[in-house]
């Protein structure tokens, strides 16, 4: 089947806007394939939110609530998380524009919404330290730290949550899978690399630690932390060099394809990406 795609105003012809900030959303999407960033970002051509995407972005909302009832001191519980996304799933639905095939269809993401983020609540541990930071926004600029170098823009992006614990900071990220994997660092890489270089900036103090918490979908909910040591001089070498390449598309207006694994999901594929002609 075909995706409906969605045509918004494009960006303005020499990318300005995007220059504006780097996000580790938009370095990622340009990292798996230039020419997907630019349909998506330059010329703003609208993906339809899958019901995948729609489930992840409710896990984010119901575990969001979760801890900033703990920051601000409430008693909450797992009955409480689960009133809260069903009492939001409605709006949320109207504001993604989302379309279930069928009410059962609906009444089953939500249900598994709910379950996700129980199982996430059951193995909580009430110890692990307390939330600073619950999906912030974190800006800095962007200096190349061995060079000393202003790239004259910004890095921007929401962090799901910062831990405080007596023995340091951890940044966590939360990520549902259909499947458990092996923790391969090198696929996080970017989007860590930016947290702790922002993190590092905003609070002025070095992460102990970062995490992956993902909440697997199989039919008995998991959850599995992977946990990843402070970034280093050769990580920062790394993003900046990255970074560098992707505001060298964006001056350029040049975007070249990458065909690879991640084109089975693309919803660009039998459409835009097939009339790309280099
Ligand atoms: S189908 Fe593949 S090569 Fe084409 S835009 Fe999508 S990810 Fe890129």
């Amino acid at each position: 089947m075909i995706a409906t795609l969605t045509r918004a105003s494009p960006a303005r012809d020499n990318n300005s806007g995007l220059l504006d900030y780097v996000s580790p959303t938009r370095l990622n999407t340009w990292v798996s394939c230039p020419l997907k960033f630019k349909l998506r970002y330059v010329d703003g051509i609208k993906e339809p939110t899958s019901p995948s995407l729609f489930l992840g972005k409710r896990v984010h909302a119901g575990l969001e609530f979760f801890y900033r009832q703990i920051q601000a001191g409430e008693n909450v519980t797992s009955a409480d998380v689960s009133q809260h996304i069903s009492d939001s799933w409605d709006e949320a639905v109207t504001a993604e524009d989302m379309q279930f095939a069928s009410f059962d269809d609906e009444a089953a993401l939500k249900c598994q919404t709910i379950g996700l983020v129980g199982a996430y609540l059951d193995r909580h541990d009430s110890k692990e330290g307390f939330p600073i930071a619950v999906e912030s926004p974190l800006e800095c600029p962007l200096i190349e730290p061995h060079t000393g170098a202003d790239l004259g823009t910004a890095l921007f992006g929401f962090v799901d949550l910062i831990l405080e614990t007596p023995t340091g900071m951890t940044i966590v990220d939360f990520k549902t899978a259909a499947r458990t994997s092996a923790p391969l660092e090198i696929s996080h890489e970017v989007q860590l690399s930016c947290y702790a270089y922002a993190f590092r900036h905003v609070f002025g103090a070095t992460e102990q630690e970062l995490q992956i918490r993902s909440l697997i979908k199989t039919k008995t909910p998991k959850v599995e932390t992977h946990r990843y040591p402070a970034r280093g001089d050769a990580h920062f070498r790394r993003l900046f060099a990255v970074i560098r390449a992707y505001l060298d598309d964006l001056q350029s207006n040049r975007f070249v394809y990458r065909p690879g694994w991640t084109c089975s999901m693309c919803d660009y594929r039998e459409t835009d990406c097939r009339q790309w002609q280099g």
